[in-house]
């Protein structure tokens, strides 16, 4: 089984939340971890989920570990450009590992959906 990372910042939740619920026979296809909260909402729309840190207390950086030890397949980080982050650093190693790793990421809702149907024939 491929493992999905799923990650959404606050002004995008609701968005994961939308996408999940629109792709819940793909998604159930994954093993999928999450940043602690995003993966609160993404429990509630019905799939299992193993949830890291928050965000802002490292979650992001457990998942760039989790790609370097080869443990993530793809990754849906569903970012809001419009915010300010203060874990900013923990989130530029994350797309940059991915970037190093080659992992499929994608970053809105509409290269999101592509990478779901690429990875779900
Ligand atoms: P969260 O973290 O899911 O715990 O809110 C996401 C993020 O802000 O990177």
């Amino acid at each position: 089984m491929k493992t999905i990372a799923l990650i959404a910042h606050d002004g995008k939740k609701t968005n994961m939340v939308a996408f999940v619920k629109d792709h819940l026979d793909a998604i159930r296809k994954f093993r999928v971890v999450a940043t602690g909260t995003t993966g609160q909402y993404i429990e509630q729309a019905g799939i299992p989920v193993t949830k890291m840190e928050t965000g802002p207390r490292g979650g992001d950086a457990q998942i760039a570990a989790m790609i370097v030890k080869k443990e993530i397949d793809a990754i849906i980080f569903l970012r809001d450009p419009l915010g300010i982050h203060p874990h900013e650093p923990d989130i530029f190693m994350l797309l940059r590992l991915a970037d190093v790793h080659n992992i499929p990421l994608a970053t809105n809702e509409s290269s999101a959906r592509i990478l779901i149907r690429g990875l779900t024939p």
